[in-house]
């Protein structure tokens, strides 16, 4: 259901939750606890319909990068009528103490990659008239919640990560896995110096960020942080999605779905 001309802050009962995540490791569990499923192919995706926790859902990969990210928000909401738009993924840690095993709920998005200097100021979105696109503050209020919630789990201490703290910041998007720490460092220097301090990088969320404020959608994300974006940003990350993200995604979205219930 689309919600045209109205503030970004509420959602509509009776229209499914869109779950999106980014990786199939993250999804599968997902799947195996939906009721009544039914998978429809659109857009050469595969989105999942079915109850979750007491909400109809709607699961989707959202695939890698921008562009197909945006084709996946763009499908739940002229497709399957979606309230709003969840998502759950990982992302390199950028921002001084953001570290692996942590969760970013972001507070908005911005395009480390977009330039179309010097006909509008570096970072804008052309025609847009923004740098940043915001998350929907309401929903953000129960994904942090429930991020907190999940993290004090005991069942998700997994070793080495009994420190994991919940933070709440900007989160920049850009199709590029950013995996050097000379990289990193000059990536997130780059935009504090515009005034953006970024907590962590990834390569969708902004894509849907734009997308759910095209179409006055409301959205929160969550992501766990799987690196550094340093040198050793690649090794062992199926793993970690498989030991680490997967879990935590699982039970951060029931506790999210939860508290929505309850709202
Ligand atoms: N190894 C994976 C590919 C992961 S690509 C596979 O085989 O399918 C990286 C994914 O994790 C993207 O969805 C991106 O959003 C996120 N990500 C995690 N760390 C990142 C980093 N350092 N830079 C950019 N994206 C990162």
């Amino acid at each position: 259901m689309k919600i045209n001309g109205m503030p970004p802050t509420t959602m509509p009962s009776l229209a499914p939750v869109a779950i999106l995540s980014a990786l199939p490791q993250e999804q599968r569990g997902l799947i195996n606890l939906l009721q009544n499923p039914r998978k429809v192919c659109h857009a050469s995706r595969d989105f999942w319909l079915g109850g979750l926790h007491g909400h109809p859902v709607v699961l989707a990969l959202s695939r890698i990068g921008k562009v197909a990210a945006a084709t996946t928000a763009t499908a739940l909401i002229e497709r399957f009528g979606v309230g709003c738009i969840i998502f759950t993924g990982v992302a390199g840690g950028l921002g001084e103490g953001v570290k692996v095993g942590d969760v970013v709920v972001a507070t908005d998005f911005i395009q480390h990659d977009m330039d179309a200097s010097p006909l509008f100021p570096r970072y804008q979105v052309p025609l847009y008239g923004k740098t940043r696109f915001p998350c929907d503050p309401a929903l953000s209020v129960l994904l942090f919640a429930a991020s907190q919630d999940a993290l004090s789990h005991e069942s998700l201490a997994v070793h080495g990560f009994q420190q994991a703290s919940v933070h709440q910041g900007l989160i920049a998007s850009g199709d590029r896995f950013v995996c050097g720490a000379g990289e990193a460092r000059q990536l997130r220097q780059a935009m504090a110096s515009a005034g953006h301090d970024v907590l962590a990088v990834e390569m969708e969320g902004a894509a849907v960020a734009q997308v759910c404020s095209d179409y006055r959608l409301p959205f929160a994300v969550m992501r766990t942080i799987s690196d550094r974006a340093d040198d050793s940003a690649h090794v062992d990350f199926p793993a970690f999605v498989q030991a680490v993200a997967s879990p935590y995604a699982q039970v951060i979205i029931k506790n999210f779905l939860e508290l929505l219930l309850k709202k």
